[in-house]
């Protein structure tokens, strides 16, 4: 217990331990990134390091919506520059 009252992160692993019967590996994958967050976050940094030049990155085309509902023909909709 700190000063402030307020439990550390460690702590609080422990308490769970504890009481829940978890162990240090579930508690992990409960807080680890789901496959989807992880392919988000890589195709984030993918547009960030080279995004498209015809849609900026969104992978969208607002004034072609009426072909293929304005998904960016350059990128395929992902967003990074395919160059
Ligand atoms: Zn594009």
């Amino acid at each position: 217990m700190n000063n402030d009252g307020l439990l550390n992160p460690f702590d609080l692993v422990a308490i769970v331990e504890k009481r829940g019967g978890y162990t240090e590996e579930e508690i992990a994958e409960a807080m680890a990134p789901t496959a989807a967050e992880t392919r988000r976050a890589e195709r984030a940094a993918a547009v960030e390091a080279n995004p498209c030049k015809r849609c900026g990155g969104s992978g969208v085309l607002d004034h072609y919506w009426h072909v293929r509902g304005g998904v960016c023909f350059r990128c395929g909709g992902n967003g990074v520059d395919p160059r």
